[in-house]
């Protein structure tokens, strides 16, 4: 039998990444076997906030580069469906109408219990599960009525969902098998925490898809950290490839214990794969993100830029201020005078004006100075730049340009 999985999202609020992270585990066990990926919206209703809600979510797993097979489907459209087999439960006496509601009769004795994936052997007493309402008075089916109605609809092998969901197990057990269907695998991933314990939520950092978009977070990274959060290959492998994730994911090795999700490992690695990306590819990352940030710098000098910053970064929204110098004028600094004068006289018969030029230049100034490199060419650093890091001081010149190089060093001189 084929697998066939499902993503789940109530389409509430921001795209919360512990979700994303539950999203990517269902994405990649069924890449790697082969099966089918379904992406099912569990809304109650139809308003303009679940529209976007809906359409965020998509574009924000688009952007981290998973996928689903099929339409989206949503769980109003089956409301039908589940109100129909809930009337037929009522007549089979294993539901009961109470109050206008429908009610599912739990079974009285004995266990419901099932092997989860990751957490081995649950089971619960029939006796401590109450009778749950699966049709409202107003007609509305309850998610854990139409959510397991769904899952045999659509033919669900393995539910795959988070820790918090343990609970509802028992009943939607239960539910099926009133229903006549049997069990599918059952894997509930650990939860995520943040540095001090505490369920991971906005005080820790970036909690939403988009905020993580919006800090220049390369989306291969992400993915990348986000199948680590539970999973792992073996105990010391970190920077893995989609298709690495795809070929090596396993249900066995996901751990029942919560894991941290740790900021600084995350820009580490967004570092990793920064530096690892070819000119071309980088370029067009920067370019689309800074689009996103409606920073419209010309291309072409963007570009130029690449090579400048591709060691030195971690996340992109350290970019813009990095090598504003390079797009924007700076304010005159109050950068020492003479040196700045001194380095005017240096850098004008430099031609042409490349970085090794400029280089040998400015180190020569230094030694007629009898000044070491440091102390010369932070003045010269501030001049151009602004600021007192940046890319590579030469470089950095190179890519402003001589005129502009020698203006800024005079404007300082003079302030
Ligand atoms: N809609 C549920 C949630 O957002 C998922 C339920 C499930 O996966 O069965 O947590």
């Amino acid at each position: 039998m084929s697998v066939r999985v499902r993503m789940a999202p109530s389409p509430t609020g921001f795209l919360h990444i512990g979700g994303v992270r539950t999203f990517l585990f269902n994405w990649l066990y069924a890449r790697q076997q082969g099966g089918a990926c379904l992406l099912r919206i569990e809304n109650t209703d139809t308003s303009r906030e679940v529209i976007e809600a809906v359409d965020q979510i998509q574009d924000a797993l688009r952007w981290l580069g998973v996928d689903w097979d099929g339409p989206v489907a949503f769980q109003l459209d089956t409301a039908d469906r589940a109100r129909e087999l809930a009337e037929q439960l009522v007549r089979e006496d294993k539901a009961y109408l109470d109050d206008g509601a429908i009610r599912f009769r739990q079974p009285k004795e004995g266990v419901v219990s099932w092997e989860d994936a990751v957490r081995g052997h649950i089971e619960f007493r029939n006796e401590l599960l109450p009778d749950l309402v699966i049709v409202r008075s107003d007609g509305h089916p309850t998610y854990n009525f139409v959510s397991p109605v769904d899952d045999i609809t659509d033919g669900i092998t393995h539910v795959i969902r988070g820790e918090d969901h343990v609970s509802n197990t028992p009943t939607q057990i239960n539910i099926r098998n009133a229903l006549g269907a049997g069990q599918p695998v059952y894997a509930h991933l650990p939860n995520i925490l943040g540095s001090d314990g505490k369920k991971l939520s906005k005080r820790h950092g970036a909690v939403s898809v988009d905020v993580f978009r919006q800090q220049g977070y390369y989306a291969p990274a992400l993915m990348n950290f986000l199948a680590l959060l539970g999973w792992s290959f073996d105990e010391k492998t970190t920077v893995m490839s989609e298709s690495e994730l795809i070929e090596r994911f396993s249900l066995e090795r996901v751990g029942a214990s919560p894991s941290t999700f740790d900021y600084q490992k995350l820009d580490w690695m967004n570092g990793v794969y920064l530096r690892g990306l070819d000119d071309q590819t980088y370029a067009a990352f920067l370019l689309d993100w800074l689009a996103g940030q409606g920073i419209d710098w010309p291309a072409e000098r963007v570009r130029e830029t690449v090579p400048l910053v591709r060691e030195k970064l971690e996340r992109l929204d350290t970019y813009p201020d990095f090598v504003r110098f390079a797009f924007a004028e700076v304010a005159p600094a109050a950068a020492d005078p003479e040196i700045c004068l001194a380095a005017h006289a240096a850098l004008g018969p430099v031609n042409p004006w490349t970085a090794e030029g400029i280089e040998s230049a400015l180190r020569s100034l230094a030694e007629q100075l009898g000044l070491k490199p440091g102390p010369t060419f932070g003045p010269i650093r501030l001049a151009v730049t602004g600021s007192k890091i940046s890319p590579g001081l030469f470089e950095s010149l190179e890519l402003v340009g001589k005129e502009t190089s020698l203006t800024r060093l005079a404007a300082a001189a003079d302030a």
